[in-house]
């Protein structure tokens, strides 16, 4: 095992603990693998597996609750099928061995359900799951899926998704480490959401043998195994060290005001904002609701679940959901197709089913009606001045005043100026804009620095969006860095959202500048031709974060 992994520090702090992995895919088991003559024997191992599988999947339920817990009960009752028990029965009669026969028991009930229209098709995902879980369980390799553990531990994987994570009981994680994903990945906003230390892009990290105690320096990027425990103390400390004592709301040292917010993911993220001082939300993500699910959740389950959010704050700016692409959701899933990222996603998805979206707005509104809210809805992924109007008259007709869109792909922030005829604000996304102006999969992590928000080009279409003539935000993973928080003030941007811990810090990096020395760090950054260079020159006209130790 190498003495140390180095890859990408994308949520500061020190976390330590035994490496759980997530499992990749289960094998198939071999067509024509035939079991040793004991067919009797052989069934019962089939039916015994998945009745292991049922069970398991019932505990996970009401260990987690809510929505999830009625997802998991439905896929144990699918597991429990009896026509799948005879179907694999009848294979294990003719000589299959139990792990194929259960896995292609499953293919058959898979082509039924994939013909049965969009629907039912939506639950073939469901019942994959389930056939991996059984055939895991047949070939004793480990589960897919997010690993149970009893104590606090450092989750491995090759990358996460929204789904794997959806279940993660977050006082259990100590830190994050994957092979996959750049600064914006989910894993990435996922991990500074819950404050919790992350490391992207490490080569190697999969080959760490499960239950290896490793520390993951989420701010050098660096993982070491079984650390003595000198360093571990070493590392603690250092952390420790920064405090951010500025208070109250975001302003520059001469008063210019920088409201802050956060970006939540759901109603769980409140108290972390609270505690750091939120003024609002500024980016709700509510793809947390739809997340693991085959029908869209009521009008009732969603009024009630926005209104935990909106009754904490002043001013909540939510974003309708964001189906496709890096958060794929089972009951809108796109036709196949071969760039998901540049396809029916975001908004255009909402354009196609837009009964989702009006269930949506219309349960916004009715979440915020006797609140003292100002509540803001906004599109993600809108990419021209049709779109934006689009939007707006669905707010407009479902009860909502404000309607803002996101700029998040580059013809947006290059013709601001005709969105801003429609919408009443903007908001950027830098981690799509970036993804987009470079032609850069954010879920790379070889392309994590195509994706890195000093690029000079991408300071020069948020440029183009804060000139566009409407309050402009940011509230992509730019904002919560503290220097950069300072050239997006500069460039004319209006407010920043961030994840929650991210906010103390930059208050604190606003405070101990002006307007004007923000302004020319945000001209020296655009005069430098790569990242790095945009950042040293920022940092020159900034000279109090050195001082804060930022
Ligand atoms: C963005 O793209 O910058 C953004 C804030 O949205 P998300 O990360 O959810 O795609
Ligand atoms: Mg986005």
């Amino acid at each position: 095992m190498p003495d140390r992994l180095s890859g990408r520090g994308v949520s500061p702090g020190i976390g330590v603990g035994p490496v759980r992995a997530i499992a990749g895919a289960v094998p198939e088991p071999p067509a024509g693998q035939r079991h040793q003559g004991d067919a009797g024997a052989e069934t019962r191992r089939a039916l015994d597996a998945l009745e292991a599988v049922a069970a398991d999947l019932e505990e996970r339920g009401e260990k987690a609750g809510g929505e999830a817990k009625d997802v998991l009960v439905a896929q144990a009752l699918m597991a429990r099928d009896p026509g799948l028990a005879e179907l694999a029965g009848q294979k294990v009669a003719g000589g299959s061995s139990a792990a194929r026969a259960v896995y292609e028991a499953f293919g058959v009930f898979r082509e039924l359900l994939a013909g049965a229209g969009d629907y039912i098709a939506a639950r073939v995902a469901d019942l994959d799951d389930i056939r991996d879980r059984a055939v895991a369980v047949l070939l004793g390799v480990p589960m897919p899926g997010v690993p149970d553990s009893a104590e606090p531990f450092v989750l491995v994987a090759p990358d996460l998704a929204p789904a794997d994570t959806a279940l993660l009981d977050p006082a259990k994680v100590v830190g994050f480490v994957t092979e996959e994903g750049g600064p914006t990945s989910h894993t990435a906003i996922l991990a500074r959401a819950m404050g919790v230390p992350a490391v992207v892009a490490c080569p190697g990290c999969t080959a760490l043998a499960e239950g290896t105690v490793v520390l993951v320096d989420g701010a050098s990027g660096e993982v070491r195994p079984d650390p003595p425990e000198e360093e571990v103390a070493r590392a603690r400390t250092e952390s420790a060290k920064s405090a951010f004592t500025a208070t109250g709301p975001g302003a520059t040292s001469d008063g210019h005001a920088v409201p802050l917010l956060a970006n939540v993911g759901g109603p769980q993220d409140v108290p972390a904002a609270l505690a750091n001082g939120a003024e609002g939300v500024g980016l709700f993500r509510t793809e947390f609701l739809f997340l693991d699910r085959t029908t869209p959740p009521g009008e009732d389950e969603q009024e009630a679940a926005y209104r935990a959010v909106l009754a904490a704050f002043p001013y909540v700016v939510v974003r309708t959901l964001d189906a496709g692409a890096d958060k794929p959701l089972a009951f809108l899933a796109a036709a196949e197709e071969p760039n998901p990222a540049l396809g029916e996603r975001g908004l255009r998805m909402s354009r196609r089913h837009p009964e989702v979206l009006q269930a949506q707005l219309r349960a916004l509104a009715r979440a915020a009606r006797d609140l003292p809210v100002e509540l803001r809805a906004m599109a993600p992924m809108v990419a021209d001045a049709e779109e934006a109007a689009f939007f707006a008259e669905a707010c407009h007709a479902a009860g909502i005043a404000h309607a803002g869109v996101m700029i998040e792909i580059p013809a947006a922030a290059l013709r601001a100026r005709d969105l801003a005829a429609e919408a009443d604000f903007f908001s950027v996304g830098t981690n799509d804009l970036a993804q987009y102006a470079f032609a850069a999969d954010r879920q790379v992590g070889a392309l994590g620095g195509l994706q890195d928000p000093w690029q000079p080009a991408l300071l020069d279409l948020v440029a183009l969006a804060a000139e566009g003539g409407r309050p402009c935000g940011v509230c992509g993973e730019a904002a919560g860095d503290p220097a950069l928080a300072c050239v997006l003030t500069g460039l004319g941007i209006t407010s920043l959202s961030m994840s929650p811990p991210a906010l103390p810090a930059v208050r604190t990096a606003l405070a101990a500048h002006t307007a004007d020395q923000c302004r020319r760090a945000a001209s020296a950054a655009r005069t430098a031709r790569s990242a790095a260079g945009a950042r040293e020159r920022a940092r020159a006209e900034l000279p109090g974060l050195s001082a804060l130790g930022l």
